[in-house]
């Protein structure tokens, strides 16, 4: 079994991302609508169709370089809160990583750490204030430890995007603490987190590509 993507395969991997996630632009707005401003799926749609764009016509040499792509594309095209914090994620981890020409589980679990690390930094939300940290931060430690693990590269992505859901369930219990739900207050218990589900979809995006893609 293959252990590593090559830049092309995160290059495929990041277009079926951002396609399902334009996919669920109504799914999206519906669950923001409940406790936020319901801009949430315009937001990502917007952002992803561009970074599909940009992924499909331009040359990015290196796994460095794809990353940032896809983050400097959400933080130019999303606005809000939440394209500085999508952005954040996908241009901090790579910061100080010299430059890849593939990427294996050690690797992705690297760069997913340091990005959780700069959107905790950024946004000053932790685990359990019903934000889209709720499903990174254990598809993030998952991935850790399954690298630590050894574990290959299709179970620790299978297992991180099911820690991910797990994680976006979760926030069904929480009072939001940051953004627009928080002024729903005890009345958001019951309502998923928007960002949270987002996370959760594109971590089954990327288990899903390289199940699919990798053998
Ligand atoms: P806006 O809040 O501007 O309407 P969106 O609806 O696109 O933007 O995104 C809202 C999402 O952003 C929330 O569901 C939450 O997951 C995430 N979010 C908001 N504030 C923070 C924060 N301080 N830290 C982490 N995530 C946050
Ligand atoms: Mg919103």
């Amino acid at each position: 079994m293959k252990s590593r993507l090559s830049v092309e395969d995160l290059k495929r991997m990041f277009i079926y991302v951002a396609q399902q996630v334009i996919d669920h632009e109504k799914y999206l707005t519906t669950i923001d609508k409940r406790i936020g401003d319901g801009d949430h799926g315009t937001n990502m749609a917007l952002g992803f169709k561009e970074v599909r764009r940009k992924l499909e016509s331009e040359e990015q040499k290196n796994v460095n370089e794809v990353f940032r792509c896809v983050g400097m594309t959400l933080l130019d095209t999303m606005g809000g809160a939440s394209g500085v914090l999508f952005g954040t994620v996908f241009i901090s981890g790579i910061v100080g990583l010299e430059p890849q020409n593939e990427i294996d589980l050690a690797t992705f679990a690297q760069i997913f750490q340091s990005s959780l690390a700069a959107l905790k930094k950024r946004g000053k939300a932790k685990l359990g204030d019903k934000t889209m940290i709720d499903a990174f931060e254990p598809a993030t430690f998952a991935l850790l430890e399954a690298a630590g693990k050894g574990l290959n590269f299709v179970d620790a992505i299978n297992l991180a995007a099911e820690k991910s859901r797990e994680g976006m369930e979760k926030t069904k219990q929480y009072v939001a603490k940051f953004g627009r739900a928080k002024s729903y207050g005890e009345a958001g218990i019951g309502h998923a987190d928007a960002g949270a589900v987002s996370v959760s979809l594109i971590f089954q995006a990327i288990a899903l590509w390289i199940r699919e893609n990798i053998q």
